[in-house]
């Protein structure tokens, strides 16, 4: 059976390598928080623009506090916004704020906690070094370089590049549209009260939230049941949109229909089972030109399958890099064994802070769990080859986005 990382891995390379063309909108600066950078942004001039003084202090020249304390005389001051008119000159200084261009002359600012002040005089009572508390012009970044380059999900530190350089109006990337589907003859929508073996359709909505984790935006079409004529005909509307997910029926029982829909549509399939707890049923495949991922519809293996598997094709649609899996270590707070011979993704919780972190799987009842990871903020990952994981050993933490 295929090892999770192959089949995203398989996932990675299909979706790369067949990516369609991507399309270009404007966002304003304050909206694009979580979008993808469409176009280089490089620098509009030199970072910082001027020799930039760090400190509230005294402008002056390194070698006139050579031996403290120096008195130099107060030439002037300098606010952050204004310029200096005329030179720093031996034995003068010139108050400067945080912030402010340092003046010509000058090749050191003294923190002002360092000096006195008495009438005209300021008495130094610390040595500086040239260039202390001082950036550079251009040590930052120098004119046109680039800052962000196109493709990167725009952080809060991009948009503070983009806003340093002017940038008020972002092109990004469109936002991939995900049609959500799920199935099941037992699922009502959350607005309708259940009979009393229903259960409602919340993967929609878990779904919804994980797409807008990773840059895409939720369609959702409801639920169809588990009937071939209507199951094909909202897999058809699903396909007009740039992905397509379908939670539930995806199993061996004897109404899991959707690979027989996705068969009879022409699909390829690039697998339909990984060798993982929850969510072995999983499916990826291509039917008429649109990636679909079939999700296991218990709850857990739905969240789960969907930050393996089709979060990654999403990243890429969205014209981000795929994103590497990684793992966190932390110390097992409390022993845990597990009988397969699949990797196990256990909803569990970190305790501690800093280097003390430690991982405890919450009380769980298997893939229909989703209390349990409401309870929980990380996955503990059990691999198919160790059957007993014991307290106190590093062992692998999956964090997961939302
Ligand atoms: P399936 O993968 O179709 O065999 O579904 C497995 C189980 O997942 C069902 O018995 C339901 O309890 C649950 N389930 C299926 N679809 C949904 C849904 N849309 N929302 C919440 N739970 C679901
Ligand atoms: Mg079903």
């Amino acid at each position: 059976m295929l090892h999770y990382t192959e089949a995203r891995q398989r996932v990675v390379s299909i979706v790369s390598g067949q990516r369609p063309v991507l399309v270009t909108e404007i966002v304003p600066l304050a909206e694009c928080a979580g979008r993808v950078l469409a176009v280089d942004v490089t620098a509009d001039r030199d970072y910082p623009p001027f020799n930039r003084s760090t400190r509230d202090g005294y402008a002056l020249r390194a070698e006139d506090s050579a031996t403290v304390p120096a008195s130099l005389r107060r030439a002037g001051e300098i606010r952050a916004g204004e310029a200096f008119q005329g030179r720093v000159s031996q034995t003068e200084c010139v108050q400067i704020m945080t912030g402010a261009p340092v003046p010509d002359g000058a090749d050191a600012v003294v923190m002002i906690e360092h000096t006195e002040m008495k009438g005209d005089q300021v008495l130094v009572k610390r040595a500086v070094s040239a260039g202390d508390n001082i950036v550079p012009c251009g040590s930052e970044a120098r004119r046109e370089e680039v800052l962000v380059t196109a493709g990167t999900p725009l952080g809060y530190p991009q948009v503070s590049l983009l806003g340093q350089v002017g940038c008020a109006q972002v092109p990004v990337f469109r936002r991939p549209r995900v049609a959500v589907l799920s199935t099941g003859d037992e699922v009502v929508a959350v607005d309708d009260t259940p009979g009393p073996v229903q259960i409602r359709n919340s993967n929609s909505y878990s779904l919804a939230a994980q797409i807008r984790e990773y840059g895409g935006e939720p369609v959702l079409l409801g639920n169809a049941r588990d009937e071939i004529k209507e199951l094909e005909r909202l897999v058809r509307r699903g396909l007009q949109e740039d992905l397509l997910l379908i939670t539930g029926g995806v199993s061996m029982g004897k109404y899991d229909l959707v690979e027989v829909v996705l068969r009879g549509l022409g699909s390829e399939f690039h697998f339909d089972e990984v060798a993982i707890r929850p969510g072995r049923p999983a499916v990826f495949a291509t039917c008429r030109g649109r990636f679909v991922f079939g999700l296991p519809g218990n709850p857990v293996s739905t969240m789960v399958t969907f930050e393996l598997f089709a979060a990654p094709a999403l990243a890429i649609l969205a014209g981000a890099p795929a994103p590497a899996l990684r793992f966190l270590k932390a110390r097992l707070a409390v022993g845990v064994e597990q009988r397969t011979n699949l990797t196990m993704f256990l909803p569990a919780q970190l305790e501690g802070e800093g280097n003390e972190v430690a991982v405890r799987a919450v009380s769980y009842q298997g893939s229909g769990d989703a209390v349990a990871v409401a309870r929980a903020d990380c996955y503990l990952v059990v691999p198919e080859t160790v059957n007993l994981l014991e307290a106190g050993g590093f062992v692998d933490v999956l964090l997961r986005r939302g």
